[in-house]
């Protein structure tokens, strides 16, 4: 008895399409369903998230972004959300990390306040590798905890490790002063920690955007207080 193609090809094809089947069903995803769900269906302006209500995310250490994410049209849509929400006129902020828009993966938007024109840059999975030089104390506050402000020990120079999100090349930086200062309070947020956990002290400023606004950060020298 002989078998044909047909029969060959009418066992096989079932085979195939469950093989195929499989393959896309245990395709590693870019990010979580309900992150996925946060990053699409949110305004271009995202939710922030605010302490205490939103401790659970807050207070979560993040997850570097895995190599499916990193080439993820879903983190190409989330970086830019990000910066949208940074900049919209309500928080007009100088760094933003995705714990606070509901997502806990390791990205920050910084202000490059210390580089010509003040460009806003994303880092993908930064990582503080040192802290060093002087030891400062000046005024923070957060998106995430308002009306509040503090004062903040911080080191006036870090060395960062991060991805570029676009050539995502592993790259190093250093950056002194207030950029710094930053880099340090969004780093932070990625390790669930709020700048609330290390300030001195903490106090309500009902006026803590004119507050904040009255920095002039351009000023290489006005981190640290005197
Ligand atoms: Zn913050």
């Amino acid at each position: 008895m002989s078998i044909t193609m047909k029969q060959v090809n009418r066992v096989l094809f079932p085979i195939l399409i469950l093989i195929a089947g499989i393959l896309v069903l245990t395709r590693p995803k870019a990010f979580s369903k309900e992150e996925r769900m946060i990053i699409r269906q949110s305004d271009s302006v995202m939710y922030v998230t605010v302490w205490p209500a939103d401790s659970a995310v807050l207070r979560t250490p993040c997850m570097d972004l895995t190599k499916t994410e990193l080439k993820s049209k879903d983190l190409k849509t989330l970086t830019a959300k990000m910066l949208v929400t940074l900049r919209a006129p309500q928080h007009d902020g100088v760094g933003i990390a995705a714990p606070q828009v509901g997502v806990s993966k390791r990205i920050i938007w910084v202000q490059r306040l210390d580089k010509e024109g003040g460009p806003f840059e994303c880092y993908l999975n930064p990582h503080i590798d040192s802290l060093f030089g002087a030891v400062g104390k000046g005024p923070e506050g957060c998106l995430s905890v308002p009306p509040m402000r503090g004062l903040v020990q911080r080191r006036a120079s870090v060395i960062l490790s991060y991805i570029h999100p676009e050539t995502l090349e592993a790259k190093c930086d250093t950056v002194h002063g207030y950029t710094a200062v930053i880099f340090q309070h969004e780093c932070d947020h990625l390790d669930g920690v709020l700048y609330i956990d290390k300030a001195d002290t903490v106090y309500v400023s009902p006026s803590w955007e004119a507050e904040r606004k009255s920095y002039d950060y351009s000023r290489p020298d006005w981190w640290p207080l005197p």
